[in-house]
């Protein structure tokens, strides 16, 4: 029997503003325990909320950048629950009139996990979006070995809730989503969406039917995902472990689990018994939003797409689709590049440079494109210094080892080592004059059609020079003088 796997994702991804939702207390990573609260995000009784506006820019900013639609009017919900995290016993949330609706993702090949990029079962595919809306976090807890601690930090930072359409088949498909959105979340500067922060959390709905079944089967939620690869295992598990059940002729009902990453397994939390009912209504303290303003703010702060990165990469600088992926794929890197192929004549040279050499070093020093102890423009030296013959390919290997080294230039390296290579034709055609005539006899084999002479020729005239002449031009003199 086989089986068909569909997957919704819900993705929390907290935005890049200075201060809360609807407080003034500073949002900042690792604080002190409690150190940025108020009466508002305590949930102090007769606090009042005010929006932050940067929040609801951002929001709209990644409704734009997904392609979705805008609400005219959008309003704040509360969503009730009683929970430690929660004092004031609600969440503002928006409930049927968030601020986008519909929209979709573009996934792209180098998204999806390294070992499955050969297998891409739907190039191209886009996921469609149900909506994005924004929300207060709940504080976090901390539970130790007999009590529970609570930091109100992060209660009420806000919180942007990207909705999938269930339209992701495969555990892998989940990776290459969360990897393009992450791109796109950091493109448009909407949140730093690093995982291992919290920054960008998910809960997946994964449900496995016959294929001989039309109708979805019983929707499993596995909650609070804090890493793709995480996602994708939880996944390949879970599908394992619905299928296995179905073919032992159990019955799935809905339920929701959890993910221990150390076991490797998803565990029962709870079952649809005791799903909420939260029971929504519009927040009183809250006026609805009207969208037009923002929306005119923020359509200048749109910025150019990974896609569109990738695309103008080929199409100007006629690099590989690969290689404009790879370069795309980090915002810094990519800026760097374009700083160094505008400047030259070899993009294609820069971007090799770039994607072997500098990166391999930069990932053996343990730093990263912004900490890089070679500039743009002096990367751009070196490759033109290896393309006029100047030096050769070996010695700008040796070129820019000292460069990332030293962070000096790399014509001032080429000048202290004296390495400069020799390209000056006079100089060069003394040099194999002097070797042909001492080696007449390997000159009158390769007269005589032996072609493997004339490296030996080429060989002595390396040597002669110290290794400085310029190979290319060494064979193309010895074979002009040999052919006379
Ligand atoms: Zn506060």
């Amino acid at each position: 029997m086989k089986y068909l796997t569909t997957i919704g994702l819900e993705v929390h991804a907290q935005l890049k503003t200075q201060s809360k939702m609807f407080c003034a207390c500073p949002v900042e990573f690792g604080a002190e325990p409690n150190s940025h609260t108020c009466p508002i995000c305590l949930g102090l009784p007769g606090a009042l909320p005010v929006m932050n506006e940067e929040a609801l820019r951002l929001t709209v900013l990644t409704g734009l950048m997904l392609d979705c639609d805008i609400a005219d009017v959008s309003k704040f919900d509360r969503k009730n629950y009683f929970y430690p995290d929660m004092p004031k016993n609600y969440q503002i949330s928006q409930y049927d009139l968030p601020l986008s609706s519909n929209g979709r993702v573009p996934l792209h090949d180098l998204a999806y996990p390294k070992d499955a990029q050969k297998n891409i079962p739907v190039l191209d595919k886009e996921v469609h979006l149900v909506r994005i809306h924004l929300e207060e976090d709940v504080a976090k807890s901390f539970h130790f070995e007999t009590t529970t601690g609570i930091d109100f930090n992060r209660a009420g930072t806000p919180l942007m809730e990207i909705v999938t359409q269930p339209e992701i088949k495969s555990p892998e498909e989940a990776f290459a989503f969360l990897t393009s959105l992450k791109q796109i979340l950091i493109y448009g500067g909407v949140s730093d969406a690093d995982m291992e922060k919290g920054q960008l959390r998910c809960d997946c709905n994964v449900s496995v039917r016959p294929e001989t079944q039309g109708e979805l089967g019983a929707k499993i939620e596995i909650k609070n995902m804090n890493s793709i690869s995480g996602v994708r295992r939880a996944l390949a598990f879970e599908i394992e472990r619905q299928i296995a059940a179905l073919g032992a002729g159990e019955k799935l009902e809905q339920e929701t689990r959890g993910w221990d990453d150390n076991v490797g397994e998803t565990f029962l939390m709870r079952t649809k018994e005791s799903a909420h009912d939260y029971r929504y209504f519009p927040d009183p303290d809250l006026v609805p939003v009207k969208t037009e303003v923002l929306l005119a703010d923020v359509r200048a702060r749109l910025p150019e797409l990974p896609k569109r990165k990738r695309a103008r990469f080929v199409q100007d600088y006629e690099i590989t689709p690969y290689n404009a992926g790879v370069l795309a794929d980090d915002l810094e890197l990519a800026a760097y590049f374009e700083k160094a192929a505008r400047l030259s004549k070899k993009p294609k040279g820069i971007a090799n440079w770039i994607l072997n050499d500098l990166q391999s070093a930069l990932s053996a020093a343990g730093k990263t494109i912004n900490d890089c102890p070679i500039p743009a423009e002096a990367l751009n030296e070196l490759v033109l210094l290896i393309d006029s013959g100047k030096i050769s390919g070996k010695q700008g290997k040796e070129v820019f080892a000292e460069m990332f080294a030293s962070g000096k230039s790399a014509a001032a390296i080429v000048k202290e080592k004296g390495i400069e290579q020799l390209s000056d034709t006079t100089a060069i055609e003394k040099i194999c004059d002097e070797v042909i005539a001492a080696n007449l006899k390997a000159a009158a084999d390769f007269k005589a059609g032996n072609a493997a002479s004339l490296n030996f020729l080429k060989g002595q005239v390396m040597k002669l020079s110290k290794g400085k002449a310029n190979p290319q031009m060494v064979g193309g003199i010895l074979e002009r003088k040999l052919r006379k």
